[in-house]
């Protein structure tokens, strides 16, 4: 997608800093932590919102999961523990339309979210 900015973090056009890709997705930190550790993972494959996510996109989908247990176990908060945020929409706070799934971790973490 042209005007999207995480596909140009893909493309290398917008530089990101980056601590876990692999073919099909890549993980960057977020510009604005809300958390000491504050990372966000993306499909590499422009995909706009949660809901915009089809059956072929599945395995694709899980490895957004499969990314954010390899990346907590490096950052050593896998035992301490860590949260996985997916906002899909406006009222949930999404920002940037390629769906993303944040990994919050390194503070106590209030529940439920604001
Ligand atoms: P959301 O509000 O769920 O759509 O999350 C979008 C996230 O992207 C926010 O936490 C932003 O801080 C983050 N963000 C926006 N621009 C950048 C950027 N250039 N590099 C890293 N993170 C970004
Ligand atoms: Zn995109």
């Amino acid at each position: 997608m042209d005007n999207c900015l995480f596909c140009k973090m893909v493309a290398g056009d917008i530089p990101a800093d980056v601590v876990y890709e692999n073919d099909d997705v890549l993980a960057f930190r977020d510009i604005n932590p809300q958390a000491p550790v504050h990372i966000l993972i993306i499909p590499k494959k422009h995909v706009a919102t949660l809901n915009d996510v089809v059956e072929e996109d599945a395995m694709l989908m899980g490895k957004l999961f499969l990314a954010a247990k390899e990346i907590a176990e490096a950052e050593g908060v896998a035992d301490e523990g860590y949260r996985t945020v997916v906002n899909c929409g406006a009222s949930a706070g999404q920002s940037v339309f390629h769906v993303h799934m944040h990994v919050l971790a390194g503070r106590p973490l209030q529940w439920p979210p604001g």
